[in-house]
């Protein structure tokens, strides 16, 4: 069984066996959580976002994947990156937004990672609706088959909070 909590705060000040990342497909770095990722986690991370995109994500990582590289200096083994869509009025692309979920519980449980702290992927930049990406992040966490134990939603305001509170 995996346990949901929910804390409201940054998430580069906490610890977790992996820290993921709203990042977008350069995984050169951006604005939101992503830079603040790197800024707190120092250039070790960036590094091998730059050796991932000379090797296996020449066009960058596609929406709704994930991939792990070093923690850096944040009080966590690994970060995991993942790609939410941006928010479409037009089109359904919620299978994107939790395939980001899925695939990095995946991740993480290959890594073998207990413990995954993960922001509300999407909802910044991206511009989801934080109600239903709430809804479909506590939704998909909970029918994911996973060896992780703890995930741990780490939400940047109150009014994330309060939406990812009424989902659990
Ligand atoms: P996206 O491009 O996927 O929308 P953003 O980083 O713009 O990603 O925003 C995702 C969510 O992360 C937003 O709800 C934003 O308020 C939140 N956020 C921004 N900085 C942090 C942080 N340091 N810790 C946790 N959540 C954060």
């Amino acid at each position: 069984m995996t346990t949901i909590t929910l804390v409201q705060g940054d998430i580069t000040r906490q610890h977790a066996d992996a820290i993921v990342n709203a990042a977008n497909s350069s995984l050169l770095g951006g604005g939101g959580v992503d830079g603040a990722i790197h800024r707190r986690g120092g250039p070790a991370i960036l590094e091998e976002c730059r050796a991932l995109r000379a090797s296996r994500y020449g066009k960058g990582l596609p929406t709704g994947q994930a991939v792990a590289t070093t923690a850096g200096e944040l009080d966590a083994r690994w970060v995991i990156h993942t790609v939410g869509p941006v928010y479409s009025r037009s089109e359904d692309r919620s299978e994107l937004l939790a395939s980001c979920y899925r695939e990095s519980l995946r991740v993480a449980g290959e890594l073998g990672a207990r413990t995954v702290a993960f922001p509300a992927v999407s909802t910044g930049v991206y511009r989801w609706p934080m109600q239903d990406a709430a809804r479909i992040a506590v939704e998909t966490v909970r029918s994911t088959r996973t060896a992780v134990e703890e995930v741990r939603f780490v939400l940047f305001d109150d009014l994330a909070y309060e939406a990812f509170a009424r989902q659990t």
